[in-house]
This record gives C-alpha cells, sequence and structure tokens, in this order.
C-alpha cells in the first residue's frame, strides 16, 4: 500500500482551496501514516478483504475529500460532527454527508491549549486544535460543525469554536422523561430544518426513509462484524484493531460504499471461522473494552493489549457497539412525523453516561460479557471526561459483584503512559491466564 498520496498536486489544490495550512497538514500526514504502518501493517494473518479499509485510510485526507468536494460544488450539506447523538440520517436523506472530525490526535493539543484549560477532555482539544491549525480538511469542508451539550467541556468549547467555524448546538437531554423526549423531538425538527435551509427545500418522507434505510444498512454490517469477530470462544477471525479501523472508518467512507465492503469482509471472516483461521491461540485472554470513544488515531489501548498477548473482542463506547447497536425501525411509516418519531425512540436509547441514571448501561455490559464469552473487561476512559470517570464506580462494583475480572485505564492522546499501561495490562491479562488455566484443570 503506498500511503501519501494525500501530497500529490490535486489534494494540494483543494487543500488551498480549503484555507488549510498545508506545511502543517504535511507534518501531521507523515506522522499519522508512520504510526498507521507501524500499527496496523505490521499485524500477521489479517483478512484480505481489510485491504479496502487500509485504503481507504491512506485517502483519508486524499481521495475521500475530493469526493466532498463534488458534494459541496452541487451544494450539498456537509456536516462534522464529534458525537453520535448527530441524526445523520437527515444529512444523508438531502443528498449531503455527515462525518466525524478528527480528535484522537496529541499533534493539535497544544495549540488547542493557547485557548482552553489543559485539565480537560483531549478529545476536544484535539478536535479543536485541527480547527486552530486548520489541519483538518474535514472541518474546513464543513458547512457546519455540529455540536452538542453532552458534557460541560463541549457545551463551553461550541461557544468558543463557533467564532472559527459555524456550530449547529443540540440540546442533548440528559434523563429519558416525557419531558426530554418532548426536547430532543424539538431539536430533531430544528436540525431538519437547518439542513433544508441549506438545500433550500422540505425533505419529503421518500427522500427520509431513504436515508434511514443507507444508515441502517451500514449499522447492519457493522452488527454483522461485532458478531463474527466474538462468536467463537476459540476462533477469532479478526485482530480487535482491524476492527477498531473498520469501526473508525466508519463515520469517514460515503455509507453505502463502506456497508458493501463490510459485508464482503464478513464473508471472508465466516470463511475464516468456517476453516478455523484465527487471529490468535485459543487460549488467548478475550477482552471486552468499554468506556469512552476513540477517535482515530486513537490505538494506543488496542495495540497494548495485543502487542502483549490479549485480543480484544468488542468496544462498548461510541466508535463501537454503541453506535451500531440500535437501528431506526421503519415499520409501518407513512408520515415524516413518523420518522422522526421513530428516530426519537433510536436515539433515546443511547446509553451515554451524560445520562442519569444510566444502570441499563451497565445491564448491557454484563449482557455483552457473557454473551461474547470475554474474560475480563478494560473501562477506558479519557483523562478529564468526568461523565465515564464518574460513572467508572457503580459499573466497577457491579463487574466486582458478578466477579468479572475489570481493569481500570485511564489515558490521553500522549505516549508517555504507554509503559504504564503495558505492565498493568500484564499483569491483568496474567490474572486471567490464571484463572482460565485453574478453571481447565477442575
Ligand atoms: S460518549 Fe456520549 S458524548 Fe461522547 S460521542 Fe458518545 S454519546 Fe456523544
Ligand atoms: S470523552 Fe467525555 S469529556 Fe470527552 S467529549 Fe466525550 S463525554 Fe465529553
Amino acid at each position: 500500500m503506498i500511503l501519501g498520496g494525500y501530497m500529490s498536486e490535486k489534494y494540494v489544490d483543494i487543500y488551498k482551496k480549503l484555507d488549510m495550512d498545508i506545511e502543517k497538514h504535511s507534518e501531521l500526514m507523515s506522522a499519522l501514516f508512520q504510526l498507521f504502518s507501524d500499527v496496523f501493517l505490521t499485524q500477521k494473518n489479517r483478512p484480505e478483504n481489510i485491504k479496502y479499509f487500509d485504503w481507504l485510510m491512506s485517502e483519508i485526507h486524499g481521495k475521500r475529500i475530493e469526493e466532498l468536494m463534488e458534494f459541496k460544488d452541487k451544494n450539498k450539506p456537509l456536516v462534522g460532527t464529534f458525537c453520535i447523538f448527530i441524526p445523520e440520517e437527515i444529512v444523508v436523506a438531502s443528498g449531503g454527508a455527515c462525518y466525524g472530525l478528527c480528535g484522537g490526535a496529541q499533534f493539535s493539543i497544544p495549540d488547542a491549549e493557547r485557548d482552553l484549560p489543559r485539565n480537560i477532555c483531549p478529545l476536544i482539544k484535539s478536535a479543536y486544535g485541527f480547527k486552530v491549525q486548520r489541519t483538518c480538511p474535514y472541518t474546513q469542508i464543513s458547512n457546519f460543525i455540529y455540536g452538542e451539550t453532552t458534557c460541560e467541556a463541549k457545551k463551553k468549547t461550541w461557544e468558543i469554536l463557533n467564532d472559527l467555524h459555524p456550530t449547529h448546538v443540540m440540546h442533548i437531554p440528559h434523563m429519558k422523561g416525557k419531558r426530554e423526549k418532548d426536547l430532543w423531538r424539538e431539536e430533531i425538527y430544528e436540525f431538519k430544518n437547518h439542513i433544508e435551509e441549506i438545500v433550500g427545500k422540505e425533505l419529503t418522507f421518500e427522500e427520509l426513509k431513504k436515508g434511514v434505510e443507507i444508515i441502517n444498512k451500514k449499522r447492519e454490517a457493522l452488527q454483522r462484524l461485532d458478531y463474527l469477530r466474538s462468536t467463537k470462544p476459540d476462533i477469532v477471525p479478526i485482530s480487535g484493531l482491524d476492527s477498531l479501523l473498520v469501526t473508525q472508518i466508519s463515520f469517514y467512507d460515503d455509507p453505502e460504499r463502506f456497508s458493501d465492503k463490510v459485508f464482503e469482509l464478513c464473508d471472508e471472516l465466516e470463511e475464516r471461522i468456517d476453516k478455523g483461521i484465527s487471529v490468535c491461540e485459543s487460549d488467548t485472554p478475550r477482552i471486552m473494552v468499554i468506556g469512552t470513544p476513540m477517535a482515530p488515531p486513537n490505538w494506543k489501548l488496542h495495540q497494548v493489549v495485543e502487542t502483549t498477548g490479549g485480543i480484544v473482542i468488542n468496544e462498548e463506547a461510541c466508535i463501537g457497539h454503541r453506535y451500531f447497536k440500535d437501528n431506526i425501525d421503519l415499520d409501518g411509516v407513512e408520515s415524516v412525523e413518523d420518522i422522526i418519531e421513530r428516530m426519537l425512540e433510536r436515539y433515546m436509547k443511547i446509553d451515554c453516561a451524560c445520562f442519569t441514571p444510566n444502570d441499563e448501561r451497565i445491564d448491557k455490559i454484563i449482557k455483552m460479557y457473557r454473551e461474547k464469552k470475554a474474560d475480563g473487561i478494560i473501562y477506558y476512559t479519557l483523562s478529564f471526561c468526568h461523565t465515564y470517570n464518574v460513572e467508572s464506580k457503580k459499573v466497577i462494583d457491579r463487574l466486582k459483584e458478578e466477579k468479572i475480572p475489570v481493569l481500570k485505564i485511564e489515558s490521553d492522546y500522549s505516549a508517555e503512559d504507554v509503559g504504564q499501561i503495558k505492565t498493568r495490562v500484564e499483569a491483568f491479562l496474567e490474572s486471567i491466564r490464571f484463572k482460565k488455566s485453574f478453571k481447565a484443570k477442575r
């Protein structure tokens, strides 16, 4: 695979049109591709069809941006987001594109810290820093950035970000009663109006239905991948790193093409399972990772686990199961209002730690742990993410009651704590191995 096509002249022309800092961007991409090669291309026994996702990653600031420029030329809405609470179906229904914004790199944080406090979550600082640096083409090309009120640091950052780039803020409720649902319904209609203003027309029932079908299919593809990677207790046909890569790319790629490629990958994974092809030994500790989302290029924890003798079989996170677990039920819908109502139901099932109480999340984690025959859980939280950090107390207490091995890791995007995390993960995996061998002997 050739990495680094982003410097070809046609892309540089696009970057100029998008008012990007080309020199700084080049520095970012060199670091990104080096990291990607080190982390992903050194893995052994990868499925053949993962090549498409490697390619897409190599073109993440190239071909994909060229495609989005075509949307822009046709005046189709381009919306960048940091949260899975965005009703992306509405953007897709309008013929536009919705994508995640870069927010997983240390590279942009020093520039963000000139405006933002050091002691807030790195995801917010990283994303804000990319806007300050003008190094993220997805941010630069967006009609607007979608912000939400899920946590304190985010909602105050949007006020500052709005001075640099138009930012649409949706008020995400923090409870799930009738009042909150009424509020969220209004927010969905307001978001729809904003998209309709850009395209200059009202969205029809058929368009909205189509938008939902496209995103439902994407979620189904990811559900199938999630099932296949963990269905057999002794065969894991794809690494956790590669599965995470696919899920991360789901936030950037064209949704229809992406779904087709994931289904192709899943067909291959089924064949690998039939043939007994696994990326690890059958007694490798199976780890579920739960907690805050891992935006690219945040691959740190997965790399540590999988180079220390474990395998990640699931992510209970927004770049993971929380994103694709629920579809929008289109059964019997007859009007735009019906679709919005179903959308409301689906989005209110998101069990982000911004909700209180959030016991449904804990019940779900335990159910998933048993279904996936996991051996242990790593509760991962980004530094200064108060919601997930505080919620970890209730989650971990319940896991201990259920006698589920659990390790909590709090980290940021720097490489400084890799050694320390590795030591803790090694000890955790060792204790799991000991328990497994003890059980096997009984
Ligand atoms: S963890 Fe919460 S705030 Fe973060 S992306 Fe998920 S739903 Fe949004
Ligand atoms: S990880 Fe936590 S603190 Fe960071 S943006 Fe998400 S909810 Fe907010």
